[in-house]
């Protein structure tokens, strides 16, 4: 036998590995592909999301042809393939469109028009802010956000994805709606909050200044 089916203790290496990853766009440049390709999956359960990723890249996802039965509603709603039910039954009963368990689901990244609406929106945040407020306000963009988890291919060698969960640690940065969240509460923030994380950053500065005059005052007593 080729393979061992079912023997999950197996010491072996895998006896055949490809030399490079599976592209799905390799040998086929159609435009259903690049579309398929195009698909941000969204507002569905972490692990559904991560089904449908791995059918898209590996070329198994088969979008619908025409909408399909909701499982709530009963209506022909569903737009999305491998969805059992429709967008507004899903929201109604706070579950996952896919698996139909009730979870976190995982938002949509923002659309180009979106995107640059929220860039002006912060621009416009941030210059209406007082210079201290702006100075802690790029602090905390420039100190990153907490690392995304790395994704998870099969393919890569154990260093490798370390490697990579390492960069992600250091290159993620802050996400739009962080950015937005601390812009707003800066701005409702009072003064008394303002000068404290102020304070925070001049406390070296402040410290220096005591020991100048401790040495002034000591260079006096003696
Ligand atoms: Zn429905
Ligand atoms: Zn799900």
């Amino acid at each position: 036998m080729s393979s061992q089916k079912g023997n999950a203790a197996r010491s072996r290496p895998q006896k055949y590995q490809n030399r490079h990853a599976f592209k799905n766009n390799l040998h086929d440049t159609s435009h259903k592909t690049k579309f398929i390709n195009g698909i941000d999956v969204a507002n569905v359960c972490e692990r559904c999301k991560q089904i449908i990723e791995w059918k898209i890249k590996y070329k198994k996802y088969k979008p619908l042809k025409a909408p399909s039965k909701c499982v709530k509603c009963e209506q022909k709603t569903v737009k999305h393939a491998y969805h059992i039910m429709c967008g507004p039954c899903a929201k109604k009963n706070e579950v996952c469109p896919k698996c139909g368990i009730k979870s976190e689901l995982i938002p949509g990244k923002p659309t180009v028009q979106e995107q640059l609406k929220l860039d002006t929106e912060l621009q416009v945040m941030l210059k209406a802010l007082p210079e201290r407020k702006r100075r802690t306000f790029i602090r905390y963009m420039n100190r990153k956000g907490k690392p995304q988890g790395a994704n998870n291919e099969s393919s890569k060698s154990e260093e490798g994805m370390a490697e990579e969960q390492l960069e992600n640690v250091a290159e993620q940065p802050r996400t739009r709606e962080e950015l937005l969240e601390k812009l707003k509460s800066l701005k409702l923030s009072n003064n008394e909050e303002d000068e404290m994380s102020d304070f925070e950053d001049e406390e070296l500065s402040l410290e220096d200044d005591l020991m100048i005059k401790k040495k002034k005052n000591d260079s006096i007593f003696k």
